[in-house]
């Protein structure tokens, strides 16, 4: 079911059609409601009037996943790891844009709903554009820093602490910058997650999550974060897990030095996490086995990756807001990674949810007729998990004395190894059906994949998305699929597979010679949107296919 701006985004199209929107057209009806306390203000205010382009479109889906398999008291901890994330999301609030309440009691009736997708009035899934009149760009340091501080006054201040990732920076009365860690500012909110955290870990049973919840404790306290990262790293059998706290950095977009609060609340999927296992032991065969010449596979592929399966149960925070994560690779800390490595979390019902709403529906549009019945969500999630495994096959040091690929290749490094890990782990599951160690025909997995292709590269060029693009062009030269007359896409199954191999020939080769020269013509002639692929993409909006999910999520919608 989609979510109700298609009622507003009806409104919207008048505007553009050249009616100018007043929002105050959409409150004469709740104006007639006496309760709606916000309306007082409301007079108060400028007219608000959404502006510019039509807003983003979200499916909203039900997280829950089976419980069953869970004890009491896990579900009891469960319960508190959902009450410590609303917490952060609180704090996120305050990071992202400030007064939550304030904004919302300003905002019509019928934009709250947005608002809140998006933690304040820019649109996140487009490029933050203000939708709120009255709001100019959002400012690149979000709330971390002060609105009017530009990056010379910040730099020229040698502020203490200025590029912790766990501080605020404030003016003080003078005017002067100064730093306030995150355990002081938000002391209030912390004290109350901590002392959930520190109440859960009287529930738990496994003492690897029991020593983790009380150091994560301790570290919401201090903004020290090492000890309880090390110990997140050492969870192996717990089968729910709480990442919580200050994390990434994508949203103080001024520096990148400031860590947003965040939440998930995960269950293990013990059979997937299993299956996973067994693939891991499959990579030096595979290795062996690589479309290329044999110098560029003599390195023994990596197996010590921590790679499990979950469903999520909560988002809050940072991972809620705009587009929702559906793998997690953490912790960031280098000093951690050196030590333990990482540990990668594949959200399944997540990667189901967007695959249901967003995925099918746009097979439905641009997949030949005749195949469509061939996309399937056990595909799309092996070739999603595939990729993960396929990081760790093919080369990591040039074989000409170039270095390390990553060296060699510079900027262009990043997309051409998503573009290995696609190739390679489709490469794998095509491996593994002819082993029989997964089940389902070749042909769903290859449809499933173009499906993926076209899904991925309809928001441009992040390193996915060129690395899509890459390998869509090179597969059309290759007749790996055709565009039939009606704008729709069929793979030549044999094509594609001989195609999957001399791609991943072409990738190796290249990584393997550290050919940056290459990689930048490859990417120049092939990760490009041709004009004839862009008008099929545009059909995708017509068709009104949603632009991401949102949540029903809680404890109420899991039943606890
Ligand atoms: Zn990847």
């Amino acid at each position: 079911m989609y979510f109700w701006e298609m009622k507003l985004k009806e409104r919207m199209r008048e505007k553009i059609a050249g009616f100018t929107l007043i929002i105050a057209v959409l409150f004469t009806t709740s104006c007639k409601n006496p309760k709606n306390q916000d309306l007082s203000n409301l007079s108060e205010q400028p007219e608000i009037i959404v502006s510019g382009d039509l807003l983003k479109t979200y499916a909203k889906v039900r997280l829950t996943t089976d419980l069953s398999q869970l004890s009491e008291r896990e579900k009891a901890m469960l319960i508190l790891f959902i009450k410590a994330s609303e917490i952060m999301d609180e704090i996120f609030w305050q990071q992202a844009y400030g007064n939550k309440a304030e904004l919302l009691s300003k905002v019509p009736a019928e934009l709250k709903n947005y608002v809140e997708i998006n933690y304040g009035p820019w649109d996140r899934l487009d490029n933050n554009r203000p939708f709120l009149e009255g709001y100019g760009p959002k400012p690149l340091g979000a709330n971390f820093y002060p609105a009017n501080m530009s990056k010379q006054e910040f730099e020229n201040s040698g502020l203490k602490d200025g590029k912790n990732l766990y501080t605020m920076v404030r003016r003080d009365n003078k005017g002067d910058l100064y730093t306030v860690f995150y355990h002081e500012y938000f002391k209030k909110q912390i004290s109350k997650a901590t002392e959930l955290l520190r109440r859960a870990a009287t529930y738990a049973e496994n003492p690897e999550l029991k020593n983790y919840l009380l150091l994560r404790a301790r570290a919401l306290e201090t903004d020290d974060y090492y000890e309880s990262d090390i110990a997140w790293m050492d969870m192996k059998t717990n089968r729910i897990d709480f990442v919580v706290g200050p994390i990434e950095t994508y949203e103080d977009e001024l520096f990148g030095y400031k860590a947003a609060h965040t939440a998930y609340v995960l269950v293990k999927d013990e059979q997937w996490s299993k299956k996973l296992e067994k693939f891991v032991n499959y990579l030096p065969e595979l290795q062996k086995g690589l479309p290329v010449a044999e110098e560029y596979k003599t390195e023994t592929p990596g197996t010590d990756s921590d790679l499990n399966v979950y469903d999520v149960i909560y988002y809050a925070g940072d991972c809620n807001a705009g587009g929702k994560t559906i793998a997690i690779n953490l912790p960031n800390d280098e000093s951690v990674q050196l030590q333990k490595g990482t540990r990668r979390l594949q959200l399944k019902n997540a990667m189901k949810a967007k695959f249901d709403h967003i995925l099918l529906p746009i097979s439905e549009v641009l997949i030949d007729e005749s195949q469509r019945h061939r996309v399937n969500f056990d595909a799309f999630f092996a070739n999603v998990m595939f990729h993960e495994v396929a990081h760790g096959l093919g080369i990591k040091s040039t074989i000409n004395g170039r270095g390390t690929v990553r060296e060699a290749l510079k900027e262009q490094q990043s997309h051409l190894e998503e573009g290995k890990a696609d190739i390679l782990g489709l490469y794998m599951v095509m491996k593994m059906i002819e082993k029989g160690e997964i089940e389902g025909q070749k042909e769903d997995y290859m449809v499933t994949f173009l499906s993926g292709i076209l899904r991925s590269i309809r928001f441009g060029a992040s390193a996915h998305g060129t690395a899509n693009m890459i390998c869509f062009n090179y597969f059309q030269e290759q007749e790996a699929f055709e565009r039939t007359e009606k704008g729709t896409y069929r793979v030549h199954f044999e094509k594609m597979e001989s195609a999957i191999k001399s791609l991943s020939e072409l990738i190796l080769t290249l990584q393997g010679n550290g050919d940056y020269e290459g990689v930048l013509q490859l990417t120049q002639d092939k990760g490009i949107i041709s004009d004839e692929l862009q008008k099929d993409l545009d059909r995708l909006k017509i068709e009104k296919i949603p632009d991401d999910i949102i949540f029903e999520q809680g404890i109420n919608i899991l039943g606890l």
